[in-house]
């Protein structure tokens, strides 16, 4: 899958040589966080540029869930997604070894069994488990469902903890990161473009599709993994977080608008609750929704223009993708290697 560009290399590596050269990557979010932390293991001088503060709130990559899920997302995505996905999970390992690595349940209640089934058939590296299985994996779990799809090689991570923990690795590298700051125009410089759904000005094509998630806490239930409820209309899953607390996720709506709708926060809720009714009694915490960014057939891009790299349309999959993304820019400024399937060379 990988091919060289030479002259494209050329001119990016020429001004890699150039006394001074730095790497500027704008966004702090997931996408930019792991370019930066490939790039700098490379030993280049890079500093990240962000226009929100430290906390983030305002980024996509903050309300995301931080499931790193190859497997289950080949229901519905591109091959594609799926061979990323792979290569991104053992960078996970490699990069952050306290990635929790417990795999994720699949479930679905007996009326949806046709679509269990249908999951099973589109997906792979799953193993079948029957109630007392489901019980020994997630006793809170016992006797609320026959059948799960278990998928023992995938991980989560909570994205409100793991970015700042990457930017304060970062740090300790000798990254600087530039909150409150937009990049003023600098020469010498290779500019790598992670604005996600902001980059829309210089990316036609990309859009933002809303998600919308709910955290609530309890002491009533211990998930280890996630837990995904198959849904006629949308995959459901809950995330356990830190302190309590689980994330409820996630829509997936042709819009722009940012709001949490009635009709979402009852499909969510309710779906929780159907996967445990001490849900019921879970104090809700936030509400929250974020623009996927993405382009029309959902799958990531590298454009590289000049001394520009944009690297955008993470869709649903940024935590699960941008480590293996990074490392393509990675390979790209250092020997010229393009992925055909990611990449596009102006
Ligand atoms: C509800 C929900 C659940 C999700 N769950 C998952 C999941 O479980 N697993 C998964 O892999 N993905 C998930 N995603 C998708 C994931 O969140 C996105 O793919 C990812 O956050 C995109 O990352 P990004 O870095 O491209 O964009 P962002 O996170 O939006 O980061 C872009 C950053 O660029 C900054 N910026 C913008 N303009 C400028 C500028 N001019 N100068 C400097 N900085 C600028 C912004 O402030 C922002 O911080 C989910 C998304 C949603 C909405």
């Amino acid at each position: 899958m990988l091919q060289t560009s030479s002259s494209i290399v050329s001119s990016a590596s020429r001004l890699l040589r150039t006394p001074g050269a730095t790497i500027d990557i704008l966004g702090a979010g997931i996408a930019g966080t792991w370019q930066a932390l490939m790039l700098a293991k490379q030993g280049r001088r890079v500093a990240i540029y962000e226009r929100d503060t430290a906390a983030m709130a305002n980024s996509t990559s903050h309300v995301a869930g931080g499931m790193l899920a190859p497997r289950c997302e080949a229901e519905s995505a591109e091959p594609v997604i799926t061979r990323l996905g792979v290569r991104s999970l053992a960078l996970w390992r490699e990069e952050c070894p306290e990635t929790s690595f417990n795999g994720s349940l699949v479930v679905a209640h007996p009326r949806d069994r046709a679509d269990f089934e249908r999951f099973a058939r589109l997906t792979d590296r799953h193993r079948r488990l029957g109630g007392d299985a489901i019980e020994a994996l997630e006793p809170a779990l016992a006797g609320r469902f026959r059948e799960a799809l278990f998928f023992p090689d995938e991980g989560h991570v909570e994205p409100r903890r793991v970015l700042p923990h990457l930017h304060a690795r970062l740090a300790s590298m000798g990254v600087t990161i530039h909150f409150e700051r937009e990049r003023s125009e600098t020469t010498h410089t290779i500019v790598v473009d992670c604005r996600g759904l902001a980059a829309r000005e210089t990316l036609s094509g990309l859009r933002g599709v809303k998600g919308e998630m709910i955290v609530v806490e309890t002491d009533e239930i211990v998930l280890s993994r996630p837990v995904r409820l198959l849904h006629p209309r949308w995959p459901l899953y809950i995330i356990p977080r830190a302190h309590n607390r689980f994330m409820i996720g996630a829509t997936t709506i042709e819009s722009e608008d940012r709001g949490v709708s009635i009709r979402s926060a009852l499909e969510l809720l309710s779906a929780a609750y159907a996967v445990h009714p001490a849900f019921g009694e879970a104090r809700i915490i936030e509400l929250g929704a974020g623009l996927r960014p993405a382009f029309a057939d959902n799958r990531p891009r590298i454009f590289i223009e000049d001394r520009t790299i944009a690297v955008n349309g993470l869709y649903r999959h940024g935590f699960l993708l941008a480590p293996a993304l990074a490392e393509l820019t990675a390979s790209f400024l250092a020997n010229g290697a393009t992925d055909q399937e990611v990449m596009q060379c102006a």
